[in-house]
């Protein structure tokens, strides 16, 4: 059976294309986990089996991102989106300080609008009024006094746009969505308050999200908070208060494992990350305006490719012809229009050449 040869080349944004050696082990231990006799979608969350299972994901997740003491990780549900939630309740209730949120597109944005439930929120940048289609300078980010925390989403994975360097927050603790760029490039965790990622982009499947925590922040969360909502139960519970995802973090540590045994870890991960779209970069940047970016180019995501063609009716053709060679996925989100491709990590690099190509030609034949 060649199953490989119906796959085609996927640039979704998420549910994302897996790294194949991972669907794999996942179908090869689908009916038997090695030496336990049952699916992992059938043993219990308090297993022995599964305790292995979720110790090791954590430990990967650690060595991975060379993580400390300092710091907790937990794996909660609900998505990015309950983080959007979780981060100021747990460290926005009950202070007089406001939450700072530089948005550099459409989910900072949803951050803030939740946070606003919760206390004062801060726009210390808005790139609205570009459409998002770059990051504020060092001087532009305005921070209130003392923020609670200050907010920044590191890829925005509608626009495109990624953040190249951490922001200079001062004491306050630097919060970030990591969802779209997590696992992709390393990053320095001890700089951040707290890091959250869903996994479905980068690092997994959907239905686990990890939550990266410096430990004295957990001394904010408030005790009205309801138990599921609040860090401290995870932290208490070893991410298991109640039944976790277990399937989602079975993938997400056989992502770690992938990552570090065949991508050279996350430095190795990066510089592959950063050549897939370089190939992209470098078409829109010589096809004399057919192609033009959304994103300045000192923001450009290595994760979400975003541009235009010369009219909407290009972008069809584009669209319809690119799905008939294998190319499938790369509408654009109705905000930023024409085409988006996500080529995250486990995107091959022959999927991104099999797309040049393919925009080289487009362009050749217009
Ligand atoms: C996908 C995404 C989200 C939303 O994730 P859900 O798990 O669907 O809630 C939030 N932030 C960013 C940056 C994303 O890419």
């Amino acid at each position: 059976m060649h199953a490989m040869m119906d796959r085609v080349f996927n640039f979704s944004p998420g549910p994302a294309v897996l790294p194949l050696q991972v669907l794999e082990q996942a179908r090869d231990e689908m009916l038997s986990l090695p030496s336990v006799g049952m699916s992992v979608l059938e043993i219990s969350h308090r297993s022995p089996a599964f305790d292995t299972i979720l110790e090791e994901t954590l430990q990967r997740l650690r060595g991975l991102l060379g993580i400390g003491d300092s710091h907790e990780i937990v794996f909660v549900q609900g998505g990015a989106s309950l983080q959007f939630s979780m981060v100021p309740m747990n460290l926005l209730r009950g202070q007089a300080a406001a939450a700072d949120y530089i948005i550099t597109g459409t989910w900072g944005a949803t951050g803030a609008k939740e946070a606003r439930r919760e206390g004062k929120v801060h726009v210390a940048w808005d790139g609205a009024a570009t459409n998002h289609d770059r990051l504020p300078s060092d001087r532009e980010a305005f921070l209130s006094d003392t923020p609670a925390y200050v907010h920044i989403t590191s890829n925005e994975t509608i626009q495109g746009v990624q953040w190249k360097h951490d922001p200079d927050v001062g004491p306050a603790p630097l919060v970030c969505d990591c969802s779209s760029d997590f696992l992709s490039r390393p990053i320095d965790v001890s700089r951040y308050g707290l890091v959250y990622a869903c996994a479905q982009k980068n690092a997994g499947v959907a239905g686990v999200t990890a939550v990266i925590i410096r430990k004295d922040l957990l001394e904010r969360s408030r005790d009205d908070l309801p138990t599921m909502l609040d860090y401290r139960t995870f932290v208490k519970n070893g991410s298991r208060p109640n039944t976790p995802p277990v399937f989602a973090i079975y993938i997400l540590g056989l992502v770690c494992r992938w990552i570090a045994d065949h991508m050279g870890g996350l430095a190795g991960m990066a510089r592959h990350n950063a050549a897939k779209a370089k190939l992209l970069y470098d078409v829109l940047d010589h096809s004399g305006g057919f192609y033009t970016g959304h994103a300045r180019p000192e923001c450009r995501s290595d994760m979400n490719v975003t541009f235009r063609l010369p009219d909407e009716a290009a972008e069809k053709a584009f669209l319809s012809g690119a799905t008939k060679s294998g190319l499938m996925d790369l509408k654009g989100h109705r905000s930023v229009g024409g085409i988006r491709a996500s080529i995250y990590n486990a995107m091959p690099v022959a999927g991104v050449e099999a797309l040049r190509d393919f925009m080289i030609d487009f362009q050749r034949q217009d």
